[in-house]
């Protein structure tokens, strides 16, 4: 049995009414059926985290948000805190997407927060970093990633990191048809587990799982999948196509 079991997780963004949750869901679950040896889980917008959560009630498919507030409750309009989360059904969250630090400025330090919140309400979360085009051409990847995981991870005792898990997400390759060779992912993901051993030690930064995020693709992603220090995708626009997600899903 490998250490890190392979996890593939669906980001729906902003899309998705109930009706079309209903049919992508519905198509997925016969196309994928119950893989024993990977995990699926499906974010998609709050709208329909109840729904998808009934759902996918008995299947092997897990639910996750895509992002929380880091109060439990309180005088914050227009937030979802984690305690509401748990109770529509999540079981993890995804916390740093870059449309988020790029949109509602999020910065590492509240990637931090949101962190020992998920922790706190008992939720996984799935914490993104990565790299725009600029920062990789001035060859600032691997100290700028090293720094987003040091300060979105501070702070936690070896077994909260060990549970969860890292998306290495390119900027410059999400939507935009681009993805990383599975050489240049490897090497950034080798460098996260690296930096995970100096948070930690090296035997809880071999469970932690980090996945690879922009653009994969029924025909990229088993390139991907062979890398040792990649251990899943996140996945945003194909995972809005039963068939092209239920093939990623099958990845070999
Ligand atoms: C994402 O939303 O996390 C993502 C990687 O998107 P895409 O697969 O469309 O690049």
């Amino acid at each position: 049995m490998p250490i890190r079991r392979s996890l593939i997780a669906g980001n729906w963004k902003m899309f998705g009414t109930r009706a079309e949750a209903e049919r992508l869901l519905s198509e997925l679950k016969t196309r994928i059926g119950r893989p024993a040896d990977r995990e699926v889980i499906i974010a998609p917008p709050f709208t329909v985290l109840e729904t998808v959560s009934r759902l996918v009630a008995g299947t092997s498919i897990g639910l996750a948000a895509q992002n929380l507030h880091w109060e439990p409750q309180g005088a914050f309009t227009g937030e979802i805190a984690g305690p509401m989360l748990k109770d529509a059904g999540c079981s993890h969250v995804i916390l740093g997407h870059s449309e988020r630090r790029q949109y509602s400025g999020e910065t590492d330090e509240l990637v931090a927060r949101k962190v020992h919140a998920a922790h706190r309400d008992g939720l996984v979360p799935i914490v993104c970093v990565g790299e725009t085009l600029e920062q990789r051409e001035r060859g600032e990847t691997t100290d700028l990633i090293s720094r987003q995981v040091r300060t979105a991870l501070h702070g936690h005792d070896h077994t909260t990191l060990a549970s969860l898990i890292v998306a290495y997400e390119p900027v410059w390759a999400i939507g935009t048809g681009r993805t990383a060779t599975p050489a240049q992912a490897q090497e950034v993901h080798a460098a996260i587990r690296a930096t995970l051993a100096e948070l930690s030690d090296h035997a809880t930064a071999e469970m932690v799982r980090i996945l690879y995020g922009g653009s994969v693709k029924p025909d990229n992603v088993d390139g991907l999948m062979a890398e040792a220090d990649i251990d899943g995708a996140l996945v945003g626009g194909a995972s809005l196509q039963a068939e092209a997600f239920a093939r990623i899903v099958q990845f070999r």
